[in-house]
């Protein structure tokens, strides 16, 4: 599915998000940075250990040894992977309770990967489903919130391209009947 929004495009996809030729991916990552399970780990995977040199590089650095605080986000290249680039952000985890703090901090993940990407010129980007696997927040709620996020970036911003990578037909589902009911309420 795929909906122009001003110049822009989005689009949602279903597929591994490691293998999008695109300027950048997000990684669903932990505030250490140092890879994990789910997309985390794929990403790691694929883009090969000088990744996770860039990131210990990065908790060092640029973070002081701190772990990356749950919402924001900071940017890699992406070495052996298609994207030149990914941005590491990190989701909040749901355990039903300070609902709308867990909202607000998803989408911040969105709010604060889009702007980076902007700042690094970045024209095309795919985001997994963050949060929505290990950290176990509800896929409805989430897609609302990533969906909304990047619909008012993209009226905002003349951007390009920006894809939702998603890692299954059922959550592909989820995602498109959001943003049916998105757009239609426009
Ligand atoms: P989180 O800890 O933020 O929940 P996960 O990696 O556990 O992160 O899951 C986030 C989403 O990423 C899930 O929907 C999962 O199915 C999906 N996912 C896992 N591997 C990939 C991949 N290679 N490409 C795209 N999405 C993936």
């Amino acid at each position: 599915m795929e909906v122009a929004i001003r110049k822009n495009r989005l689009q949602l996809t279903v597929g591994d998000i490691t293998k999008q030729k695109v300027n950048c991916i997000v990684n669903a990552a932990n505030g250490t940075l140092y890879g994990g399970g789910g997309v985390d780990g794929a990403i790691h995977l694929a883009a090969g250990p000088k990744l996770l040199e860039a990131c210990k590089l990065i908790r060092k650095e640029q973070l002081k040894g701190e772990l990356l605080p749950t919402g924001e986000a900071v940017i890699t290249e992406g070495y052996d992977l298609p994207a030149k680039f990914v941005i590491h952000t990190v989701g909040p985890i749901w355990d039903g309770k300070e609902v709308e703090r867990k909202k607000q901090l998803l989408a911040n993940c969105y709010r604060n990967s889009l702007a980076l990407a902007k700042e690094n010129e970045i024209r095309s980007i795919a985001f997994p489903s963050i949060s929505t696997g290990a950290y176990r927040f509800p896929i409805e709620m989430a897609a609302e919130i990533a969906l909304n996020e990047i619909i008012q970036f993209l009226k905002r911003e003349p951007f390009g391209n920006v894809s939702m990578t998603l890692f299954s037909e059922r959550d592909y589902e989820v995602y498109k009947q959001t943003l049916d009911k998105l757009i239609e309420k426009d």
